[in-house]
């Protein structure tokens, strides 16, 4: 068995589309290997749904690690099996989404699901990804006719990111928060992140500590105060600009939800 499963384990925002999963960015396997499946992760990862709730429930946990060591151990196997697996009848004219948590961790990785991509033409895959530099390396050149992904803010690459052209994903404080700045919500359906305006708002959800940590900043601004904090102590004194954030502000008991990986 691959691991596309049919119910979404990223709640309201995949709606029941199929979705792919690993672990959330880093952690440690039962045989003691180490990992990291969102190697590009900034502040996302200090409010990571996918690292909260049922998703550290040991037998989802161990599901999302049984998937990774299927794709690290027997990747041409893995291939195999996605394809197999999405060769169904069922899967004729749906949308998958890859990854509702963890990213595309290595090019070798990022390959396969390209591969399975142009093998599954019936079939239209979708991803936010925080991998810039591999996207415009891997998949930009010659991407898929049935992909669409929508790159994210929140992670270490998003000074690569242009917001003038490319479609991109910010969280923000909450639905108010996104029209105030023009962006169009993903709130009615996790397609209209890359169906939709190509400036794509996420409201957050409610995980209280992870409301606190967020202070009301979209995820592209608390990424950039980051950013800007070490490249002051590197003495670089360079400030990387935040396209059309709002002002800082505190709103609390809002959603915190925030893949977007
Ligand atoms: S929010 Fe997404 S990219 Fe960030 S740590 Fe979580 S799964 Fe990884």
């Amino acid at each position: 068995m691959a691991d596309l499963g049919q119910r979404s384990a990223c709640g309201q925002h995949c709606g029941g589309r199929a979705v792919t999963t690993l672990p959330a960015w880093a952690g440690r396997l039962p045989d003691g290997r180490t990992y990291n499946t969102c190697p590009s992760a900034g502040i996302c990862r200090h409010v990571c749904y996918a690292r909260h709730g049922t998703y550290l429930w040991p037998t989802v946990r161990a599901k999302h690690q049984a998937n990774l060591i299927f794709v690290l151990d027997d990747p041409a196997g893995w291939e195999q099996a996605m394809l197999a697996e999405l060769a169904a009848p069922k899967f004729r004219g749906r949308f998958v989404r890859v990854h509702d948590s963890g990213d595309f961790f290595s090019d070798d990785y990022t390959r396969s699901w390209l591969r399975i991509m142009r093998s599954a033409p019936d079939v239209t895959f979708y991803a936010y990804t925080k991998e810039i530099h591999r996207f415009r390396r891997l998949v930009e050149p010659d991407p898929p006719e049935n992909f669409l992904w929508v790159y994210s803010y929140g992670g270490t690459q998003d000074g690569r990111i242009d917001a003038a052209t490319d479609r991109v994903a910010d969280v923000f404080a909450d639905e108010q928060a996104i029209a105030e700045a023009g962006w169009s919500s993903q709130e009615a359906s996790d397609l209209l992140a890359v169906l939709g305006p190509r400036l794509v708002g996420v409201p957050s959800n409610r995980i209280p500590h992870f409301l606190r940590r967020l202070q009301g900043r979209r995820f592209s601004q608390w990424q950039a105060e980051v950013d800007a904090e070490r490249e002051a102590r590197r003495g670089t004194g360079r400030v990387r600009s935040i396209t059309s954030a709002p002002s800082l502000r505190r709103r609390d008991g809002r959603r915190t939800d925030t893949h977007a990986a």
